[in-house]
């Protein structure tokens, strides 16, 4: 474990690119051998725990599907040519595509084949989880190009009874109250989309660990996009109840100004803490409110749920012309606007922990200040009504949840006064310390 948070593994642009380009390669998709074999090389940094949960495993309500096996996928033409081959781009074969083999005339070829007509260069990326079909994706310069002639298909892929695999890090801290960190890991070769979030959540992660105390408890998760946030929720339902907050890690490799969505409500400590922690940085930030859209934080922020959850990225996903193509690649993102990330993400956290929060101990009315001399029994001097103020909001607001700094802003008294009612009401035994 390094001795310093700054010296964390993975702290540096290039080495944080050179964890995406380890993983780049690497086929993955919402289950199989791909997502195993990205949280192993995670798991060479920070001590995660890989978890299954068995096909067929009912979660909320979806049911954990049969795991993928992608053993090899060919298109050939009728000159020999191998038009598709997911050995040299795992996009161009359909993520979760069901066997086939056989020769198929071009007509028929065609209603299996994906492109993007407007980016004829670019390979699309395609997913069929929940319906059985068989599929290539190609640049529509090769589609539009194809001969006529029997087609040969080879698609190598079984659908088995096996499990879904997520990886989890729990970083305890003094509070049970977690803080969740979420970035899903089930993209094949996209590297802002999502290997830039599974790697600045490492490194977040990792500095984290190295943190002598914390005063929250940590949860990092690393799962498919979905089925396996559904999945974590619904196998955890103990757990998520001690969540107070969520945040969503997603594309945060490729240049351009961080944006955070915020939660369904935009009240949690992140929708707070995040635009301050960024201002003080001075970072730009883009603030957009909940839709029900994107990532994971649709998941954990439903009605059922509860979780408030945000999104931090830079670009959001959909707004930039390399988003689900081949072309976001290795070039796509870049050392520094990873680096960036982690550096922005470090503050938030430490804002975070640095948070001091406490709860009233009394909280239905107003507990009885004269009977503990905390209260007037003459008419005061004005430092006296201004102490006893300060005692009230410090009451009111000593939820657990509105941190010092917030009772300040909120009641504009001076620090100095508020301070000291806190040091009064904890002597009476009225307050306790939260975070
Ligand atoms: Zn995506």
């Amino acid at each position: 474990m390094p001795a310093s948070p700054d010296l964390a593994p993975e702290s540096t642009g290039a080495d944080l690119h050179a964890l995406v380009a380890r993983l780049f390669p690497i086929a993955r998709s919402i289950t199989g051998a791909g997502v195993r074999e990205s949280l192993a090389i995670l798991r060479e940094r920070i001590p995660l725990e890989v978890r299954e949960i068995p096909t067929g495993t009912p979660v909320f309500d979806w049911t954990v599907p049969k795991e993928w096996v992608l053993r090899g996928a060919t298109l050939t033409a009728p000159d020999g040519r191998v038009v598709a081959d997911a050995a040299r781009h795992n996009l161009e074969v359909l993520n979760y595509s069901a066997p086939f083999f056989g020769r198929v005339p071009l007509a028929e070829l065609r209603k299996n084949l994906h492109s993007l007509p407007a980016q004829p260069d670019l390979v699309p990326y395609r997913t069929s989880y929940y319906q059985q079909r068989w599929g290539f994706c190609l640049p529509h310069r090769v589609v539009e190009s194809l001969p006529e002639g029997e087609y040969e298909v080879a698609i190598d892929t079984a659908h088995v009874e096996g499990s879904l695999a997520y990886g989890e890090l729990v970083l305890p801290g003094a509070s049970d109250r977690e803080i969740l960190v979420s970035a899903h890991c089930c993209h094949p070769s996209l590297a802002n989309d999502n290997l830039s979030g599974m790697v600045v959540a490492a490194a977040l992660a990792a500095r984290l660990a190295a943190r002598g105390e914390r005063r929250h408890t940590w949860r990092f998760l690393w799962a498919p996009g979905t089925i396996g946030a559904i999945a974590w929720l619904a196998t955890h339902a103990e757990e998520r109840r001690r969540v107070v907050a969520a945040l969503v890690l997603a594309g945060l490799g490729a240049p351009g100004p961080f944006h955070y969505k915020t939660s369904r409500d935009g009240r949690s400590l992140l929708d707070r803490e995040i635009p301050k922690a960024l201002a003080a940085s001075g970072e730009t930030l883009h603030v957009e409110p909940f839709v029900p859209f994107g990532y994971d934080e649709r998941q954990f922020d439903s009605p059922g749920v509860g979780i408030a959850a945000g999104c931090f990225s830079r670009t959001p996903y959909g707004r930039y012309a390399e988003y689900h193509t081949s072309a976001d690649d290795l070039d796509f993102v870049r050392p520094e606007a990873l680096e960036g990330a982690l550096r922005a993400l470090a503050g938030v956290v430490d804002r975070i922990e640095s948070r001091e929060t406490w709860v009233n101990l009394l909280p239905q009315g107003e507990p009885q200040l004269g009977s503990r001399g905390l209260y007037r029994t003459l008419g005061g001097d004005d430092a006296g009504r201004e102490r006893e103020l300060a005692r009230l909001w410090v009451l009111n607001l000593s939820d657990g949840a509105n941190s010092v700094e917030e009772i300040v802003e909120r009641s504009g008294i001076s620090p100095l006064r508020i301070r000291e009612a806190i040091d009064d009401l904890a002597a009476a035994g009225l307050l306790e310390r939260r975070t």
